[in-house]
């Protein structure tokens, strides 16, 4: 017996918002270097499915990187990453070299929406051709399938009116609204955003946070470099602080960034708030 219409509607639009299972990432002591500059230096992680990271630190200190390496657009010299036990890229152990095959690499990175901190839109396509692009040729999805998706994206980002706009034509909270759909269109199991309010006006970077924090409880595992220290208190399940590619101090926020146990955790926490 087939479903009536708004019944089907709604399992379709469930289907389209709610975020894949798992997402659960482990970092195991990861080091890089690009030349005699170490940049990550035995760096350990564990990330719960569906949790939300927040990585501060010093320019400089290696967040970009860390977060590039969890979607393999840096190839890490020494450790592994893996996402819901699945190794991402390759993993290195003494002399012996396990490596995935640049296709497989490619097809596990869908897994991993990231968000930057320039928004990085094509702008030369409204913001829903923005959105529409990878689910065509990635998911393989129709193009109406593709848009019908990308609205309620919109619509989620509280930008259902300006489906038809060029970034040029939009703020820079609009056009990192509209990234985020674009992230989210893949259905990613993790979203990685580095310094997704920085290149704001303060005024615009509430709407853009507001944004996260409701994907923060849609059980999507995030990681977010940021400087937003109140907005890391508030929303995130561990804290991460980084210095010269090294965490040297990770827990709970209250704690981290309350009753921090390094001094230079401290001294740093002095520096941005
Ligand atoms: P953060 O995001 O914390 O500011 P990054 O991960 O961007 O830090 O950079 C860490 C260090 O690595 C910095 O000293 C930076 O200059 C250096 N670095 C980053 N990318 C490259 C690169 N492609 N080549 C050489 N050095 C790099
Ligand atoms: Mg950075």
């Amino acid at each position: 017996i087939p479903a009536p219409a708004a019944a089907r509607q709604q399992a379709a639009s469930l289907a389209t918002l709610s975020p894949r299972r798992g997402g659960e990432i482990r970092i195991s002591h990861v080091s890089k270097s690009y030349g005699t500059l170490k940049v990550l230096d035995d760096v350990s992680l564990a990330l719960r499915p569906g949790s939300v990271t927040a990585i501060i630190g010093q320019s400089g200190s290696g967040k970009s990187t860390l977060l590039r390496s969890i979607n393999h657009l840096e190839r890490v010299d020494e450790g592994f990453i893996a996402i819901d036990g699945e190794l991402i890229g390759y993993r290195q152990e003494g002399e012996t070299l396990y490596e995935l095959k640049e296709k497989d690499i490619l097809k596990r990175r869908v897994d991993v929406g990231m968000v930057f901190q320039n928004f990085n839109l094509f702008p030369h396509l409204t913001a829903i051709e923005n959105i529409v692009e990878a689910p065509v040729a990635v998911r393989g999805l129709s193009r109406e399938q593709a848009l019908a998706e990308a609205r309620e994206l919109l619509a989620r980002v509280g930008l259902a009116d300006k489906a038809g706009a060029y970034p040029r034509q939009l703020s820079g909270g609009q056009q990192q609204r509209v990234a985020i759909a674009r992230a989210l269109a893949l259905k990613p199991k993790v979203l990685l955003f580095d310094e997704p309010t920085s290149a704001l006006d303060p005024e615009l970077v509430g709407e853009v946070l507001d944004v996260i924090k409701e994907l923060a409880r849609s059980g999507t595992t995030l990681v977010i470099v940021t400087h937003e220290i109140g907005f890391a208190r508030e929303v995130a399940d561990q804290v991460v602080f980084m210095e010269a590619g090294r965490i040297l101090e990770t827990g709970a926020p209250a704690k981290v960034l309350g009753e921090p146990d390094h001094p230079r955790t401290r001294e740093f926490l002095a520096k941005v708030l």
